[in-house]
């Protein structure tokens, strides 16, 4: 065997850390706006950021804390939340940002098993940090993202000893070169929403943040770019606001952070204040922004386009958006274990030659893979499935910035080199992936699959429905059969029977679902996902009117 002939470029690290500091140089007026959980409006730039991120690295390092150790964050959208991002990560700590919408005794219970040396914390979640700090033994310090004055108003009544993050960095001065880190080492630590057990831990690296980073931006995929004021609703706590925190930097678009103010009102005003262009978030809040906006009777000035994903995009959602405000959906399908960005339903220039119809219906589904990632199909037997557009079996994906395994566990979770994603999906002839259920909440009838996700998209486009889930129901014949629970309008006043038959000619027959049942709300999870699993033991019990069919 001769040994390669390689090639004689620098070999310069892809590090998060430059990711700031192009910004910073190149970008340096670029500003930077956040709604502070203190009420008002904070406005610095890239190159603002980069100090302070600096003067955080600095202040964690006369810490102590070692390359490689975690700093936990309990945060919103925010600029000292990025400085996080960027000083904990720059001088090679690992950034773990933990979802503080979880539960106490998870949010414990990720602390500890990522061994978090210190916790930053916005100061709304003061409750939470006494809830948890006796049980979070080794936490060396919990960081208050605030200065003195704000703490001694703010935190007079938390029993956990707090530093003032604004002390501990304004002891240095900023003057600090980013280390040059291998950039396999890891960058940042999220863990999974956790709707069934313990959360795991999906550890990225700065060669997968970068890498992602880039990917991200690319015009067909979020499309960022410097002419760009971007509003991630996504928030920084939910698989890195879905890489936007490093695209911004990357291409040098204006960035803004909504803080805690999340509501349809906050969201709208902040948008049209900043000239927002571009926004991501899921299906939940934007019904939020929907629902205000059209009460309100107001319009969109600035807003282009929006990426939504975390959950299916009801078709509803999508033409809402569009065909009454103008701006452009990007349907998006993603995990944490992937970064999380996988695949995003844009269009070729040969699917765009198709009627509006056939367009629109392409771009409900999730979409094709960014480079980077690669996909494919499996049936029970583990065989790939063709690419039919109607073969449906388990999606599986690899690429740079998939997980290979999960944080402090020890047994790799693929499957020939394959990351199993859990979810269920059908692919295209032109590589469309459009995904059907997540491999548990799928309905087994008679040993056939129906998608529960197709049923609800079918009840969300319904005038009067405000929230659709469909589940499976136990059936003596059928082992499985569709029930969809239906939260109406305010004021609604369509019947079950009047919801059935609106499946009628848009599913084959034997989807129907066999009942529609009404309640007030639906359960979610802590990132904003229906909690199918809540459900169906809330409707155990519950009797289908065909059961009495005769079983033969
Ligand atoms: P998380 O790791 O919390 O971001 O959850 C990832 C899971 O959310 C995926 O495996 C899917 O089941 C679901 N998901 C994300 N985006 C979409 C989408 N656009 N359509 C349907 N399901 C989605």
């Amino acid at each position: 065997m001769t040994s390669p002939l390689f090639g004689q470029m620098m070999d310069v690290p892809l590090l998060a850390s430059s990711l700031l500091s192009h910004a910073a140089r190149h970008f340096g007026d670029t500003e930077i706006v956040s709604r502070r959980i203190e009420g008002d409006i904070h406005r610095y730039t890239w190159r603002d950021c980069e100090k302070r991120a600096k003067q955080l690295s600095q202040a964690l390092i006369g810490l102590g804390v070692q390359p490689g150790e975690r700093i936990g964050t309990l945060a919103w959208n925010g600029y000292r939340h990025l400085e996080c991002y960027f000083g904990v990560t720059g001088m090679g700590a690992v950034c773990h940002t933990i979802n503080p919408r979880l539960f106490p005794d998870q949010v414990a219970f990720i602390v500890n098993h990522a061994d978090d040396e210190y916790v930053a914390f916005d100061m709304t979640f003061a409750t939470l940090v006494d809830i948890i700090a006796p049980q979070c033994p080794n936490v060396k310090g919990w960081i208050a993202l605030g200065d003195e004055t704000c703490i001694s108003t703010h935190l007079a009544d938390m029993a956990t000893p707090a530093l003032s993050y604004e002390t501990l960095i304004g002891r240095c001065d900023g003057d600090y070169p980013w280390p040059v880190l291998d950039e396999r080492s890891a960058s940042f630590l999220c863990y999974t929403s956790g709707t069934t057990g313990n959360p795991k831990g999906a550890l990225y690296t700065h060669r997968s943040t970068v890498l992602h980073a880039f990917a991200a931006s690319l015009p067909d995929a979020m499309g960022c770019s410097a002419r760009d004021a971007i509003l991630p609703v996504v928030p920084m706590f939910h698989v890195n606001a879905w890489g936007i925190p490093h695209a911004a930097p990357l291409v040098g678009a204006k960035l803004v952070l909504p803080g805690n103010c999340l509501d349809g009102k906050a969201l709208y005003e902040l948008m049209e204040a900043e000239g927002v262009t571009f926004s991501a978030g899921v299906p939940t809040v934007w019904l939020g922004l929907l629902n205000y906006m059209k009460q309100a009777g107001v319009r969109f000035n600035t807003l282009k386009r929006t990426v939504i994903g975390g959950s299916a995009c009801p078709p509803a959602m999508l033409r809402s958006f569009e065909d009454e405000y103008g701006v452009e959906v990007i349907h998006a399908w993603g995990m944490t274990e992937m970064s999380p960005l996988g695949t995003l339903a844009k269009l070729t220039w040969r699917q765009q030659q198709l009627t509006p119809d056939e367009q629109r219906h392409l771009r409900e589904k999730q979409g094709h893979v960014m480079f980077g990632v690669d996909m494919k199909v499996v049936g029970d037997d583990g065989q790939e499935l063709p690419w039919d557009g109607t073969s449906f079996g388990d999606l599986h994906v690899r690429g740079p910035w998939v997980i290979d395994r999960y944080f402090r566990k020890d047994d790799s979770p693929l499957i020939d080199g394959w990351f199993p994603t859990g979810d269920v999906a059908t692919i295209d002839a032109d590589g469309f992936m459009h995904i059907t259920d997540r491999s548990k909440d799928v309905i087994k009838s008679g040993g056939e699959w129906i998608s529960s996700i197709d049923l609800e998209n079918v009840m969300m486009s319904h005038p009067q429905v405000a929230e659709a889930a469909c589940i499976a129901c136990s059936h003596p014949k059928w082992t499985e059969r569709p029930l969809v629970v239906v939260v109406l309008r305010p004021g609604a006043t369509v019947t079950r029977e009047e919801l059935l038959a609106f499946y009628d000619g848009k599913v084959a027959k034997w989807w129907k679902p066999d009942d529609v049942v009404f309640a007030d709300e639906l359960p979610h999870t802590a990132t904003g996902k229906l909690q199918k699993l809540r459900l169906r033991e809330l409707y155990r019990e519950h009797v289908l009117p065909t059961v009495d069919e005769k079983v033969v």
